[in-house]
């Protein structure tokens, strides 16, 4: 059986290596007569994959000592209101850039705690542009400055960190997370739904430094599970045992690949080709600002509505799918996290060049 070329924007094309290791020891895990994920997350099994799954993610990224890591439930949607519900109260101002709707939705939650501040908003260009350090009104002394560092939808993504004005950064790196080596140094917090570049839904990855836990909260009335300190002080409830497990095997398969330097460098081959077609000529328009554009999700249109629907068919009757814009932008998009081949987005291209030959 093949497997087709898979760009859809999440839950994401996973490496086929990893999803065959897992169905192998599916059934029977390493010889203990049932799967892992019919075991006790407090057993030897599941607590050495867990563990591992932390170590593996902190060396890929080349994290200090300082920084937790939790696996938690929820989606990186839960985290747009535990992140301001920990560290944001009426006393305090967090500065969110809004550079899209999973900006906008962070933006929502934080507003239910305390002061937002918004340094820079692209909603009046259609989100199609990505700031400079020189546009952004920044707070004098905000807890933290909040950005998602690429966006799904719109297809743009922050080439490197915005400045804080000395604000330690919090990040919604859903989907870019791992896709390049980034210095954390700057960093408070960080966190990722796993289904787009990391592993299966049902995991989000929530990485917190010391340094911004001093400024977190003695949350009172949080609710227990919503309070970070809960998880960061032992494996509180039962965590996503399948999708950490997986996330584990990604990681590994991320190392032995080479870690975030080949991704960093095949991402932008990966990238440089299918824009590369897109600017050829008229007749594909790359949506976001060229400086701004994504090398995650890929997004154009072609010259008519019709046009894009008969793209779309034929990309599909020839084993490239998930290829429709998100339903609010409309159009094309091309996800190409890290498990998206490089040989996928060459296949998408030739189909590309025949489909403009043929209905130029
Ligand atoms: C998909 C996505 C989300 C939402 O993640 P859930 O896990 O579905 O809550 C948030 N932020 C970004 C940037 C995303 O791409």
């Amino acid at each position: 059986m093949s497997r087709v070329h898979n760009f859809s924007a999440g839950p994401a094309t996973l490496p086929v290596e990893v999803l065959e290791k897992v169905q192998s020891e599916l059934v029977n895990y390493r010889g203990k007569g049932s799967s892992l994920i019919e075991m006790s997350h407090r057993g030897p099994e599941y607590t050495e994959v867990h563990q591992q799954a932390i170590t593996r993610l902190k060396r890929i990224l080349n994290a200090d000592e300082g920084w937790n890591v939790l696996f938690l439930g929820g989606g990186a949607s839960t985290q747009f209101l535990m992140l301001p519900q920990n560290f944001l109260n009426q006393e305090r101002t967090a500065d969110y850039i809004n550079t899209g709707s999973w900006s906008k939705k962070a933006i929502k939650e934080a507003r239910l705690f305390g002061n937002v501040h918004i340094p820079y908003s692209g909603e009046e260009g259609q989100f199609t542009h990505i700031p400079e350090d020189s546009e952004l009104n920044l707070s004098d002394d905000a807890t933290y400055l909040h950005f998602t560092s690429n966006n799904t939808i719109f297809g743009t993504q922050f080439r490197k960190e915005p400045a804080s004005n000395g604000a330690l950064l919090a990040c919604d790196a859903s989907s870019d997370f791992l896709s390049r080596p980034i210095d954390l140094d700057r960093y408070g917090m960080i966190y990722a739904g796993a289904q787009k570049n990391l592993g299966p839904a049902g995991v989000t990855v929530v990485m917190i430094h010391d340094r911004f836990l001093e400024k977190i909260l003695d949350g009172e009335k949080t609710p227990t599970m919503l309070k970070y300190q809960t998880h960061l002080e032992k494996l509180f409830n039962t965590p996503p045992v399948f999708g950490v497990y997986m996330v584990n095997y990604v990681l590994e398969w991320i190392e032995e690949k080479g870690g975030l330097d080949y991704f960093d460098e095949i991402n932008r081959k990966k990238a440089d080709l299918l824009y590369g077609e897109i600017d050829k000529d008229d007749y594909y328009r790359g949506t976001a600002d060229e400086g701004s554009r994504s090398f995650m999700n890929v997004t154009w249109r072609l010259p008519s509505e019709e046009l894009e629907a008969k793209f779309l068919q034929e990309a599909a009757e020839n084993d490239l799918v998930a290829l429709k814009g998100h339903r609010s932008v409309g159009g094309i998009r091309a996800s190409i996290y890290n498990a998206c081949g490089y040989e996928s987005v060459e296949a998408l291209v030739d189909f590309m060049q025949t489909f403009r030959k043929n209905n130029g």
